[in-house]
């Protein structure tokens, strides 16, 4: 019997695994995957605060990026320069294996090509090379993604509201670092279509609402489009499915919780969800450590979607701006209106301010001193997150040759 069974090995599930498995828990983490750079769903761009509060490893970090460069459908250019560089494009594989020798060291057992069929309180079904197995478990977290099948097995609320993004990632050819963003309905209903370079490399994607494109074609007409900014052979592709709806109500119950995209952690204006993952996965990781150990259900209360959803109110109104912009000329209007000076301030805040996803930390102090036979481990200075020495993350990565990765 494992004490935490985690479904789902993305960037909420891995820093959960690690951190529940760092206070002696035993711990299984689960993915259908067969490893982990497989099917990468994510352009990997991590916003300043993400790679200063948290133990990522600087070499799997791209240059910084200082500008941005919004165009309406026209394909008029505003710019927008932060003072210094706030956006890192993360090489995303190296991150989730950096993070799983993390989990390894702490003790995590990893279960690779583990198809999660069913979820019941205490015990999860999977099929693994073509047996049913069941693992049983104490707790249930779902880090399962955008359309969390652990929700609906322990009876949590669902995401309702999905974006669909594609992209594919090319060699850059020594553009300068910039994320280019472009608000077009045709090609990205209700949300941007974008290419991210830091003059390494390159990401060209489209996003939207799925019943009103088809993200494959709009991705072609962009690449087509977009040709002299990031041309090239696509050495890999990517895509998913983002929750902009906004961080669910109901995430926690006494079989189990969901962190990341299953929880709908991701803003529903920019659809940033990497840093709201490690945030809210912090937190989860208290409140489950703290379950278990006193029993006492009340501490689940403390981990209700209603506290973070307040934050949220200006971010899910502008959400519903966007997706009401469908026409081209009104979309072209309302970038010609981000060039007064009070609605760039606005684009220069939601680009480069501080605050997308909630700081957690007050709550965790809060539930350390809650419990005091846990104190000494949760009552801790919750942010910056513990840094561990870290050697050389490849190095790391490849020596995980007891994973199936
Ligand atoms: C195209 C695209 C680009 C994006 N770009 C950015 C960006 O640049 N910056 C940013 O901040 N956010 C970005 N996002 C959002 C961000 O990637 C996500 O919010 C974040 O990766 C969520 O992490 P997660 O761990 O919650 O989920 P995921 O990374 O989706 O992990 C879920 C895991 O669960 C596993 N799983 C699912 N079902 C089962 C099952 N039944 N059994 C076993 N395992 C299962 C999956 O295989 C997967 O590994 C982007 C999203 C998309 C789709």
């Amino acid at each position: 019997m494992y004490d935490v069974a985690i479904v789902g090995s993305g960037l909420a599930g891995l820093h959960c695994a690690r951190l529940l498995a760092a206070r002696g828990l035993r711990v299984a983490l689960l993915d259908r995957k067969a490893s982990l750079t497989d099917g990468i769903h994510t352009t990997g761009i991590f916003v300043r605060k993400t790679w200063e509060d948290f133990p990522l490893p600087d070499e799997q970090l791209g240059p910084a990026i200082r500008d941005v460069v919004l165009y309406s459908p026209a394909r008029r250019a505003l710019r927008l320069a932060a003072a210094r560089g706030e956006f890192r494009i993360g090489r995303m594989a190296w991150l989730y294996l950096w993070l799983l020798e993390q989990c390894s060291r702490a003790g995590v057992e990893w279960m690779p090509s583990s198809n999660v069929v069913a979820v019941e309180p205490g015990r999860v079904i999977v099929e693994r090379r073509g047996k049913r197995e069941t693992i049983a478990a104490r707790y249930i977290v779902g880090a399962d993604g955008a359309r969390s099948p652990v929700a609906g097995g322990l009876g949590l609320d669902r995401n309702t509201e999905l974006l669909v993004g594609v992209e594919e990632v090319v060699a850059a050819r020594g553009e300068a670092p910039a994320l280019h963003c472009f608000f077009d309905p045709r090609l990205a209903p209700g949300y941007i279509a974008w290419v991210a370079t830091d003059g390494q490399e390159a990401h060209v994607g489209v996003a939207g609402y799925r019943d009103r494109f088809e993200p494959t074609l709009a991705l072609r007409a962009f690449r087509d489009s977009v040709a002299h900014l990031a041309g090239g052979r696509a050495v890999e592709r990517r895509g998913g499915t983002i929750p902009v709806g906004g961080i669910l109500r109901r995430i926690a119950n006494r079989h189990g919780l969901l962190v990341g995209d299953a929880a709908g952690a991701v803003s529903p204006l920019t659809a940033g969800g990497l840093d709201p993952a490690l945030r809210l996965s912090s937190f989860a990781a208290d409140v489950v450590a703290a379950y278990l150990d006193s029993g006492d259900a009340r501490v689940l209360g403390a981990y209700t979607g209603d506290r973070f959803r307040a934050r949220f109110v200006a971010r899910r109104w502008m959400r519903r701006v966007i997706r009401a912009a469908s026409h081209p000329l009104v979309m072209e209007l309302g970038c010609a209106l981000l060039r007064t000076p009070p609605l760039r301030a606005l684009a220069e805040h939601v680009f480069f301010s501080r605050g997308s996803f909630p700081d957690v930390a007050p709550w965790r102090t809060a539930l350390g001193s809650q419990l005091s036979a846990r104190s000494s481990q949760l009552s801790g200075p919750p942010a910056p997150e513990s840094r561990e020495p870290i050697a050389d993350s490849r190095a790391a990565a490849q020596s995980t040759s007891r994973f199936a990765v």
